[in-house]
């Protein structure tokens, strides 16, 4: 199975957890709405001056006529009082205009400043043609009542200063998805332990840690797990126990066809799977199904292959649980600065680093010998290089899609 066709087996299958929580919207950030929100009170709630200048009456205003001025409006300090015929009130951008005005003469107009006999100013405005009336409307930005976010919505600063301004402190957001992590492997041991320690043939799972990295900022709660042996029995134990109680569980390693490797066909044996090899490099051995109710990614064990499946397949799968929508992929096109060696067959996603060259294009090179153990690869890295099925190698200056890791990330 081809990564699209793969990613379009799982967004058609997989859906929004139910159940939603009530929150404050200080804790919003990167969850998703789960009903759609109103605003509270209009924006701006009062009309508002758009610049700094003087609010007058339109009716009245003749530029050779000088007005008096009565007052004045700043942000937060209104004038309590009427402009009347003759009047004039200096403002400030962001002050609420004052009742009888309807047109603000912008500052720059000011043509001089006097003060009568009896003490009040008069103000001169030079020649022109009021253009705009420089006021922003009571609901100009958003008004009261109308739906400011939808449901399925994820949260981002934008839009939560948007939600702060028209109101809203408490929100309704979808549920977090409860996600269980295993790694498995017999040869592994917790990062921390010290180097002299780890026994011939044993490496540090770093997985997990990866896989909980990523896991970060999405709205997802961690459900960290022991370690799966290399015993089958072990696995399907494990694995049926996590699914009682967890949305997605997300192992690695264990999924390939050598003799230690149980996960793809305990999925089969528990539930359903729905796919298992996928037509990608790295990544060929992922297995995707369900247990009972809860979904399950077999991801491969080498941590290239864990990473490059994470990004492309289960973070899009979150996204869909979390209650929104995964973005597509951002594809952009760049020449290569290096050759690349690729033989037919699977698409591949080579780590990469590109940079503008002086002629402000883009060019991208890899980072060396791609094994998909060599987590070194994304050493630098700021991007995966798109190597489609059909191509063989390509020379330098290809034009190639890559796939910025800012994106992946984001
Ligand atoms: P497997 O598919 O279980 O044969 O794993 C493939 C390769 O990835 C082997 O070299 C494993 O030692 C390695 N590997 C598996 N799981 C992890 C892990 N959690 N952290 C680091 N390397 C791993
Ligand atoms: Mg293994």
């Amino acid at each position: 199975m081809d990564l699209e066709k793969a990613r379009a087996t799982l967004f058609a299958q997989l859906g929004s957890v139910k159940g939603s929580e009530h929150i404050p919207l200080t804790q919003a950030l990167g969850r998703v709405t789960a009903e759609p929100i109103y605003a509270q009170l209009s924006l701006p709630p009062f009309p508002a001056s758009a610049m700094d200048g003087y609010a007058v009456r339109r009716k009245d205003f003749d530029e050779a006529k000088p007005l008096r001025l009565i007052g004045q409006s700043l942000a937060g300090h209104p004038y309590p009082g009427t402009v009347t015929a003759g009047d004039c009130v200096r403002i400030f951008t962001g002050a609420v205009v004052p009742d009888g005005a309807d047109l603000i003469i912008l500052q720059e107009r000011l043509a001089a400043s006097a003060v009568s006999n009896d003490g009040t100013e008069v103000i001169h405005f030079a020649e022109h043609e009021p253009d705009e009336a420089f006021i922003r409307p009571i609901g100009n930005d958003i008004e009261q009542g109308q739906i400011i976010c939808p449901a399925g919505e994820l949260l981002t600063p934008l839009l939560l200063g948007s939600l702060a301004s028209a109101g809203v402190s408490m929100i309704h957001v979808v549920r977090k998805v409860r996600v269980g992590v295993f790694s498995s492997g017999d040869e592994l041991r917790d990062p921390g332990t010290p180097p002299e320690e780890l026994a011939l043939g044993q490496i540090y799972d770093s997985n997990a840690f990866t896989v909980a990295n990523l896991l970060q900022r999405l709205p997802v709660e961690l459900i960290p797990l022991q370690r799966l042996a290399d015993d089958e029995q072990a696995v399907a134990t494990a694995l049926a126990d996590a699914a009682d109680s967890c949305d997605l569980l997300i192992t690695s390693g264990g999924v390939s066809v050598g003799d230690a490797d149980f996960i793809g066909a305990t999925i089969a044996r528990l539930g359903h799977l729905a796919f298992w090899k996928l037509n990608l490099k790295p990544g060929k051995p992922l297995a995707f199904g369900r247990i009972g109710q809860c979904w399950i990614f077999g991801l491969p064990g080498n941590p290239v292959s864990t990473i490059v499946t994470f990004l492309l397949l289960v973070k899009p799968s979150l996204q869909l649980l979390c209650g929104g929508r995964p973005p597509p992929l951002l594809r952009v096109n760049a020449k290569l600065a290096t050759q690349v060696l690729h033989t037919p067959g699977r698409a591949e996603y080579q780590r990469g680093i590109y940079r503008e060259d002086d002629n402000g294009e883009l060019r991208v090179a890899h980072t060396g010998d791609q094994g998909s153990n060599r987590l070194s690869t994304f050493s630098g890295a700021n991007c995966l290089i798109e190597i489609p099925k059909t191509t063989g190698s390509l020379p330098k200056d290809s034009v190639v899609s890559i796939l910025p890791l800012s994106d992946l990330l984001a």
